[in-house]
């Protein structure tokens, strides 16, 4: 017979025990979800077949209007009230600024709940026309094939099939699901920018679907790099090379001082980089140079860092080699950084949590490794988070021949991005 106290303790022991086995004991997933998903595979294919056979380049405007029609149509039958919006007058001009960028898909989505929940992907691709014949669908074992299949047509494939899901399974406890589509990322959002900021500020949460890593990482970013352009250019005075060089002003010289005092404004240990990656000046070989250009690609980890280094430059500029000559210098703002948050940390961390029901790891990484993406202008203006990487695993983006998604990861995407909307919607991811 056991004392009091020994039984006590038994019974202590016997619910620490249970607790233990609770916390060890795996996540289940949700089968209705999981189902669904499986039967959505196929559809999903499709769906990325249909979308690579559009070519859609950032400068092609035809191509980039027939596939918002198509995307537009989709969301329409899913239920969603859909609007087509040109870029306003709030356009920022840069230097590979279309006329005419292409317009954004906007689908809206209402629901019984309250909370809303912002889905981004882009349409548009970095191929001219003509580049489908070498780049076509087809599916070749694990690998689906296409162009722009990674970057993009997957994620607008993802969460066209996503919504199907929840419309299955009459998933209403969001406020509101906004799903924007545009067709201006492959030349840094000159249209769409202020608009993806601006409804950025209005959600609760920001699901991005760029490609959830390559081959051998299945992750999701809560960083990604700012992206600026420095230009400077150089004006000097052409003049004979042979019979009056002394008349002219080498703007060649000049440019080739200016570049050399600019070459160490990298700070690889905060994540900033500098490098002078294209030059150009001359008009003949007999003829003093008139004008010279030089540009450098800029990344940052921090908002701020872009006001630094352009700050910097403006400085150095002033320090001529030729008084005689006029330097100048343009600096574009291509894409802010996107920076890991409380709130996007704790986001990320759900995601992992959802991906353990399906006895898989996420990986969640809050450095940027070099990539840009719409995300950081979704979390410009707000606090709440914005995650990046929801889409498939592929690779090869920007690639003339080799740009592929993984068949593999359809249905473990497609269940974390469902799962992810539904916690949201019902407050349960935090
Ligand atoms: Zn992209």
């Amino acid at each position: 017979m056991m004392s009091q106290s020994m039984s006590r303790l038994c019974r202590i022991l016997l619910v620490l025990a249970g607790l233990g086995m609770a916390a060890m004991a795996p996540a289940q997933p949700m089968p209705e979800v999981q189902a669904l998903v499986a039967k959505e595979k196929a559809p999903m294919l499709d769906t990325m077949k249909a979308l690579v056979e559009i070519e859609s380049g950032s400068a092609d405007r035809e191509g980039l209007d027939r596939i918002a029609a198509l995307i537009g149509q989709r969301l329409q039958a899913l239920g969603g009230k859909v609007e087509y919006i040109e870029a306003g007058a709030d356009i920022y001009k840069m230097f590979d600024t279309p006329d005419k960028p292409g317009k954004t898909v906007r689908a809206i989505f209402t629901g019984k709940g309250t909370r809303k929940i912002l889905l981004l992907a882009h349409m548009d691709t970095v191929y001219p026309r003509g580049m489908l014949a070498q780049q076509p669908f087809k599916v070749d074992g694990e690998r689906a094939y296409g162009l722009g299949i990674a970057d993009d047509k997957q994620g607008v494939a993802m969460i066209l099939h996503a919504i199907r899901v929840l419309n299955a399974m009459n998933f209403r406890d969001y406020g509101t699901l906004t799903v924007l589509i545009n067709g201006d990322e492959e030349i840094s959002s000159p249209g769409s920018r202020h608009l993806i900021t601006k409804m950025g500020a209005e959600h609760d949460a920001v699901l991005s679907f760029e490609g959830g890593g390559g081959p051998t990482a299945d992750q999701i970013r809560l960083a990604t790099s700012g992206i600026g352009a420095a230009t400077i250019n150089v004006r000097g005075r052409g003049s004979h090379a042979g019979s009056a060089p002394e008349r002219g002003v080498n703007a060649l010289y000049e440019l080739a001082h200016q570049v050399m005092q600019a070459r160490d404004l990298s700070k690889p240990e905060v994540g900033t980089q500098v490098n002078w990656t294209l030059a150009r000046a001359g008009v003949v070989r007999n003829m003093i140079p008139p004008g010279a250009q030089a540009q450098a690609d800029i990344r940052v980890d921090i908002v701020a860092d872009l006001d630094g280094i352009e700050n910097t430059l403006r400085e150095r500029i002033k320090n001529k080699l030729l008084p005689e000559s006029e330097v100048t210098l343009e600096f574009e703002r291509r894409r802010p950084p996107l920076q890991a948050t409380e709130a996007s940390r704790a986001l990320g961390a759900h995601a992992a949590k959802i991906y353990t029901e399906l006895g898989q790891k996420l990986i969640v990484r809050d450095r940027p490794t070099g990539g840009g993406t719409d995300a950081a202008f979704a979390a410009l203006s707000q606090k709440s988070p914005v995650l990046e990487g929801f889409g498939l695993r592929g690779f090869g983006a920007h690639t003339t021949d080799a740009e592929y998604v993984l068949i593999g990861s359809i249905e473990p995407r497609m269940y974390l991005a469902v799962r992810m909307i539904m916690d949201i919607a019902q407050d349960k991811a935090k």
